[in-house]
């Protein structure tokens, strides 16, 4: 993509640009302020790249959820946030002692960010304290992990929420609007292109690299974000699917995951989604939704930050103006809403079983060698984010 896109993502800027979207949602109207008695309290459970580098971060800077404790195998590490947050050590847990968490009131939600293959434990357990639980993405390793997710949750009857941090990012959600609205015309084509370079010797690629721990490698850990990004484009889900691989098991690095696979689904208005995940290239998280008439380009797309979308084929001054924000922390405040009863659940277990019915869908069909795997799930979202989470321009 061109640095003009970039710049002008990453600004704000369109060229005079006024692109209408569409009528200003429940979510879009200013909430009143969280009073410091309605903040949530969240325990961070797995204290690892993501915690360190976005999560406790956004912790600071958001008003609806405060850092209540942290749980960890590494105490040192632990005490060190715990300092920097001015919580006192009794809200330090590790995995051990985790369950006594059920008699901390000053925990509502607990953030998982833990190896998948750890998520269905400590989702279960969380709920068995009595907390509300918000789980990183893929939601599990197996179906049978994530259904019983959702029925530990059920039975608690508490909320769990799948950490899709895109569907609070402004940039996709203004992209989802723009679908909506036909600004492409009729869609026909969605690209998503989602990647990265790993390294066995760094220890949080070493478990995204083994099966067992990750429960699909490159498709598991980024495809998943092009296979949610169509899906919330299109605002359908598909009903077939076919992939292929390209792994070579002379690296060390694919033992027991495929790095790069490329796949299709066929969604009921005709429209394909068209996309590759890879753990052997430059880190990539694109995507671009093609129509009759227009297409929507985004390069990157679902990073962290930096994220623009462009009008391909309308007018210049056509450009969407979208605001950068903390997504991560645009997140937890969703999700304590939720909690609170003041938003609906867009990402609930059920959206987090999806996306792995699908991958376990491109899976078997790489194992069958491209062979057409049917994905008619009978899953209906119950909220659609383009409507209801709207464009926010603070946390
Ligand atoms: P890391 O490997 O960097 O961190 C995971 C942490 O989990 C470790 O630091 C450790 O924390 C804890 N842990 C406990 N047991 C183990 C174990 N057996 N092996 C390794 N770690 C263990 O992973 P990430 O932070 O990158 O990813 C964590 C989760 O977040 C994953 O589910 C991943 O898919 C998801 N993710 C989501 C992203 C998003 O944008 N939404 C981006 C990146 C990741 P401690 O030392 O405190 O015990």
């Amino acid at each position: 993509m061109t640095s003009e896109v970039s710049r002008r993502g990453m600004l704000g800027l369109g060229v005079g640009a006024t692109l209408a979207i569409p009528a200003m949602t429940r979510a879009q109207r200013p909430l009143p302020p969280h009073r410091e008695q309605d903040s949530v309290g969240v325990a961070v459970v797995g204290l690892g790249k993501l915690s360190e580098g976005q999560i406790l971060p956004a912790l600071k800077r958001t008003k609806g959820v405060h850092l209540a404790a942290l749980v960890s195998g590494v105490p040192e590490k632990a005490k060190k946030w715990a300092t920097e947050f001015g919580l006192p050590d009794s809200a330090i847990y590790s995995y051990q002692n985790f369950d006594t968490i059920a008699r901390d009131p000053k925990v509502q939600i607990v953030y998982i960010v833990l190896p998948n293959a750890m998520h269905a434990d400590f989702t279960v357990r969380s709920f068995k304290a009595g907390k509300h639980v918000l789980c990183e993405k893929p939601m599990a390793v197996t179906l049978a992990e994530g259904e019983r997710m959702i029925a530990a949750g059920k039975a608690a009857q508490k909320h769990l929420m799948i950490a899709y941090r895109c569907l609070f990012e402004p940039v996709n959600v203004s992209a989802m609007q723009m679908m909506r609205k036909g600004v492409v015309g009729a869609p026909r084509l969605i690209k998503t292109v989602m990647g990265k370079q790993t390294s066995l010797s760094d220890p949080s690629d070493a478990w995204r690299l083994d099966m067992a721990m990750s429960g699909g490698g490159a498709l598991a850990d980024m495809g998943i974000y092009g296979i949610n990004a169509t899906r919330y484009l299109l605002g359908e889900e598909p009903t077939e699917v076919r992939a292929w691989a390209r792994t070579d098991r002379n690296d060390p690095r694919f033992k027991t995951v495929e790095d790069m696979v490329a796949w299709q689904m066929k969604f009921p208005s005709g429209a394909i989604g068209e996309g590759s995940s890879c753990f052997s290239q430059p880190g990539t998280m694109a995507w671009q939704a093609i129509g009759t008439e227009r297409r929507l380009v985004a390069d990157p797309g679902c990073f962290y930050n930096g994220n623009a979308v462009r009008i391909v084929g309308g007018k210049d001054d056509d450009q969407p103006r979208v605001a950068e924000i903390d997504h991560f922390g645009n997140e937890m405040n969703w999700f304590a809403d939720v909690v609170r009863g003041r938003a609906p659940n867009v990402a609930p277990g059920e959206e987090g079983l999806q996306d792995m019915r699908i991958i376990h869908a491109i899976l078997q069909s790489v194992r069958d060698g491209g062979a057409t795997v049917k994905t008619g799930f009978g899953y209906k979202r119950a909220y659609d984010p383009a409507t209801v989470v709207g464009i926010r321009t603070a946390i």
